[in-house]
């Protein structure tokens, strides 16, 4: 009996796209945590914490894909053909993406990759690195009477530092999670101030929100760029947000916020 080559095909295999979270395994979801456990491959980026990939059955095959800032990575389309192949092969394949997936994680990349090629996959949401370093200073995102919406943006994308609506950004009161913002930040607090944002406006960096190497440099955005200087892990940037006092008292972090100012 004849067959078509596409019954020939293996089973294709299903990709679960997960939120790793910020770095502490306790900020994974039970279905993320429950998927790692699942897994024959995981396919995780740089930023993944060495907690979180621990959570990783006996079975799996864990695989580094790179990709963190300015570093080495694995080109975006080597990494889409991985995961092509492993899904093809009828493995259980888990790509592991730091914060949320969708959150500057090229995300519909890959998904786009797998619905063309007719694979299933699905999405499990993470928290992101705003949501955590919000949390670490005891301040909400938004606030009845002060923002009624929130920028999450990139201080770099593929073409340099990443031009934004500098405008609306500028006139008080605004809240924005700055994302790869580190060696943007003379650009950010030029483009800022160029558009009228007063100088006192409260900056916090946040770098490496929830890890034990956690440091929280709390400036304004006259001192953005002195702040930024040799912060060496991820760090995202709350523009218009200080830690509550309370916070300040309560955080391991205190001797480095001092050392900021
Ligand atoms: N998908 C991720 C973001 C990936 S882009 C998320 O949702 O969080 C990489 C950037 O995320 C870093 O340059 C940094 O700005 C931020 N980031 C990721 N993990 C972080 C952490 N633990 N603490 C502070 N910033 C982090």
């Amino acid at each position: 009996m004849r067959q078509t080559t596409a019954t020939l095909a293996p089973a294709p295999g299903h990709v679960v796209f997960v939120g790793a979270g910020p770095g502490d395994p306790e900020l994974l979801t039970l279905r993320a945590a429950r998927a790692l456990a699942e897994a024959d491959i995981v396919l995780h980026d740089r930023l993944v914490g060495e907690g979180v990939l621990a959570l990783a059955g006996a079975q799996a095959t864990l695989v580094e894909t790179g990709k963190e800032g300015f570093g080495p990575s694995m080109l975006q389309e080597d990494i889409t053909a991985m995961i092509l192949a492993f899904a093809r092969a009828g493995r259980n394949v888990i790509r592991l993406k730091s914060g949320d997936p969708g959150v500057f994680g090229r995300l519909d990349e890959e998904t786009e990759a797998l619905a063309e090629a007719g694979i299933a996959y699905t999405v499990v949401p993470g928290i992101t690195a705003a949501s955590a370093a919000a949390a670490e200073i005891g301040q909400s995102l938004t606030r009845r009477g002060r923002n009624g919406s929130l920028r999450i943006l990139t201080g770099h994308d593929v073409s340099g530092f990443a031009e934004q609506d500098w405008k609306s950004l500028a006139r008080g009161g605004e809240v924005a999670a700055i994302y790869m913002g580190k060696k943007a930040a003379r650009f950010l607090q030029g483009r800022l101030m160029m558009h009228g944002a007063a100088p006192e406006t409260p900056v916090t960096l946040v770098e490496n929100a929830s890890r034990a190497d956690q440091r929280i440099r709390v400036a304004t955005l006259a001192d953005l760029p002195a702040a930024a200087e040799g912060l060496g892990g991820p760090a995202v940037i709350l523009f218009g947000l200080a830690p509550r006092a309370a916070n300040l008292s309560a955080l391991p972090a205190v001797p480095d916020i001092k050392e900021a100012l």
